[in-house]
C-alpha cells in the first residue's frame, strides 16, 4: 500500500467508514436495520411502516423530525445510521431547462472515492422525466455509445437506484413540506415535477436485475415515492432470457434499442446481438407480459448517417414488428468525441419518420435534450472522464446547426 508521509503519520490514517444510510432500503432493509439496534420483532413491522412514511413520503433528512417515534429510539437511529443521499457534486442547467446531477455514491470500501453517476431531469409541458442509471459504466460496447467506453463497471445497489429519485424531489422541491433548497427549479405553471422514469442512464438494467427490481418495488409503492409502474420505462439493448421475468416481476414499461433491422449490422452496433439476434429478441417482445395496443414496446432506433437510415431500412423495420404493439422511437445521434458515427441529416430523419408514420406507427422524433450540458443519450460518463474544451465546442457547434423537429 502507498501511503503519503502525512497519512501513515497521522492516527487517522485508518479510514472511518461512514455510518450507513436508510435511504433507499426496501421494507427488509429497514426491517434489518432495526433488527440490528435490538428493535423486538413484534414491534418491527410498525416502526418499518413510520420510518417508510417519514423517508419516501415525506423526504426527511433528519431521524428528529420523525415525531411520530419517540426520542430514544430516534436518538439510537441516528447513532447508528443516516438518511444521507448520494452527494450532488455538480448540477448543470441546460438552456432547455434539461438538468443534469453528477452524483457521488458512498464509498464501498476503505480505498473507494465513491463512484460517480448522472443522472438527467428533463421537463416538458406534460410531464417531467428522470433519466436514471442502473451501473457505473456499461460492460457493453455498443459502438455508437459513450458509456460503452468507461471502463471502470459495477451494479448500482437498490438504494443507489432509488436515491436518484429521492435527490430530483429534493432538488425540485417535490417533497411535501419540505422547502427547496437554493437554486431548486420549482415548476410554478402546473407544470410536473418528476412523473416518469426512465432507466435510459448509464449501463444495461437487465445486468443489475435484482437492483433494478428492488429498486422499482420501492419507487412505486405507494404509500411512499408512489410513481406507478406504467410511469416507469427499462430500456434494454436486448438480454432477450430476462426480458419475460421483466416484465412478470416489475410490471414496467418495456424499451428495446434496436438500432438495426438486419443482424449483420446490428452485430455490429449492439455486439449483444451475437448472443442474441434480432429473431429472437422479437420473439421475445411478442411474449412480453401485459402487452396490449394500451401497453406498447417502444423501439428505440438511433439515426446513423449512411449506417442505418436507408428508406429501405425503415421499410424493413416496419415489416419486422408488424403484429407487436409498438411506438418507434427515432433518436438523432448525438455526438461524443472520438466516435466514428455522424447524426443523420434531418431530410432523412424526416423522410425515415414518414415511412414509419404512413405504416401506422407513431414515429416521434426524440428531440435532443440537454446537448449543451452532455446529458443527451448515450453522453453520459462521469466527471473524471470530462472532456476537452474544444471537444466541448464541437458539440456546441453541432448543437447549433440542429433543428427540431416535431410530429
Ligand atoms: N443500456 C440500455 C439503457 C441505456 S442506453 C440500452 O441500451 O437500452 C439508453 C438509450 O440511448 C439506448 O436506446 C441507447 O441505444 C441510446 N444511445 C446510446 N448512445 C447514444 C448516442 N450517442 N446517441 C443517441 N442515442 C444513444
Ligand atoms: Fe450499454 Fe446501453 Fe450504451 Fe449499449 S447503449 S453500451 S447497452 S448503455
Amino acid at each position: 500500500m502507498n501511503l503519503s508521509v502525512a497519512e501513515a503519520a497521522s492516527p487517522a490514517a485508518e479510514p472511518v467508514m461512514r455510518r450507513p444510510s436508510l435511504a433507499g432500503r426496501t421494507r427488509a432493509g429497514l426491517d434489518e436495520a432495526l433488527a440490528e439496534i435490538g428493535v423486538p420483532e413484534k414491534e418491527r413491522r410498525m416502526r418499518v411502516g413510520q420510518l417508510w412514511n417519514w423517508i419516501y413520503h415525506y423526504g426527511v433528512r433528519d431521524f428528529q423530525e420523525m415525531t411520530t417515534i419517540g426520542k430514544g429510539l430516534r436518538a439510537q437511529l441516528a447513532e447508528r445510521f443516516t438518511l444521507d443521499l448520494p452527494e450532488v457534486t455538480a448540477e448543470q442547467v441546460s438552456t432547455d431547462g434539461t438538468r443534469k446531477w453528477l452524483l457521488r455514491m458512498a464509498p464501498t470500501g476503505p480505498r473507494d472515492r465513491g463512484a460517480e453517476i448522472e443522472c438527467v431531469y428533463i421537463p416538458e409541458v406534460d410531464r417531467g422525466t428522470l433519466c436514471v442509471s442502473s451501473q457505473v459504466g456499461c460492460t457493453l460496447t455498443c459502438t455508437f455509445c459513450h458509456t460503452g467506453t468507461q471502463r471502470l463497471v459495477r451494479n448500482l445497489t437498490t438504494e443507489e437506484i432509488v436515491t436518484q429519485l429521492m435527490v430530483a424531489r429534493e432538488r425540485l422541491g417535490d417533497f411535501p413540506n419540505r422547502a427547496a433548497p437554493d437554486g431548486a427549479f420549482v415548476p410554478n405553471d402546473g407544470g410536473r415535477f418528476v412523473s416518469n422514469i426512465v432507466f435510459m442512464g448509464m449501463g444495461e438494467p437487465l445486468y443489475n436485475f435484482d437492483g433494478v427490481r428492488d429498486a422499482i418495488g420501492v419507487i412505486s409503492d405507494n404509500e411512499g415515492l408512489s410513481l406507478g409502474r406504467r410511469r416507469i420505462t427499462v430500456s434494454t439493448s436486448g438480454v432477450v432470457p430476462q426480458i419475460e421475468a421483466l416484465g412478470a416481476q416489475m410490471g414496467t414499461m418495456l424499451a428495446i434499442s434496436l438500432h438495426a433491422v438486419r443482424d449483420d449490422l446490428r452485430n455490429e452496433l449492439v455486439p449483444l446481438n451475437k448472443k442474441y439476434p434480432i429473431k429472437d429478441l422479437l420473439e421475445a417482445c411478442r411474449n412480453y407480459p401485459g402487452l396490449s395496443n394500451a401497453k406498447r414496446i417502444t423501439f428505440e432506433y438511433v439515426m446513423l448517417k449512411g449506417v442505418n437510415d436507408s428508406d429501405a431500412e425503415a421499410r424493413e423495420l416496419v415489416r419486422l414488428l408488424k403484429g407487436i404493439p409498438a411506438k418507434i422511437n427515432l433518436i438523432p445521434f448525438n455526438p461524443w468525441p472520438g466516435t466514428r458515427y455522424e447524426c443523420s441529416d434531418w431530410e432523412r430523419i424526416e423522410r425515415f419518420s414518414e415511412i414509419v408514420f404512413k405504416a401506422g406507427y407513431a414515429s416521434p422524433v426524440r428531440t435532443p435534450r440537454g446537448r449543451d450540458i452532455l446529458a443527451a443519450c448515450g453522453q453520459l460518463k462521469s466527471e473524471t472522464e470530462k472532456l476537452s474544451a474544444r471537444a466541448r465546442l464541437m458539440l456546441e457547434q453541432d448543437e447549433a446547426e440542429t433543428a427540431t423537429v416535431a410530429h
